[in-house]
């Protein structure tokens, strides 16, 4: 089972970047979590973010924040639709699932047969 996070949206922000100062560098990347296993891939509600200047090429922490970043986060946070939870499953589990149900099949007739003799 891996854990997989894929990113949703990116903004771009108009934001004094804390490190360089550019006003067009500031990137903030909204992700959710999915799990990805051999039998299905589901979508979570964990939500990650981060902030990037790639003028300077730089992460920027919640620390070094202004509050007009912090504002502006909160707007996007807010503004934010994750995708629905949801579960799919992959075709492994649909193989498996039919040879199952097979197994079980042959197994009725063999025991019905076998009651009858
Ligand atoms: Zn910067």
């Amino acid at each position: 089972m891996k854990d997989q996070w894929i990113t949703i949206k990116a903004v771009s922000l108009i934001n004094n970047c804390p490190e360089c100062y550019s006003t067009d560098g500031l990137e903030l990347t909204l992700k959710q979590e999915f799990i990805d296993t051999k039998f299905s891939k589901s979508i979570t509600q964990n939500i990650s973010t981060q902030m990037h200047c790639t003028t300077c090429n730089t992460e920027i922490y919640p620390e070094r924040w202004t509050e007009d970043i912090e504002r502006i986060y909160d707007y996007q946070m807010k503004a934010f639709e994750p995708k629905q939870s949801s579960k799919k499953m992959k075709p492994l589990f649909w193989v498996l699932l039919g040879s199952a149900a097979i197994t079980i099949a042959i197994l009725v007739a063999f025991i019905t047969t076998y009651k009858l003799a």
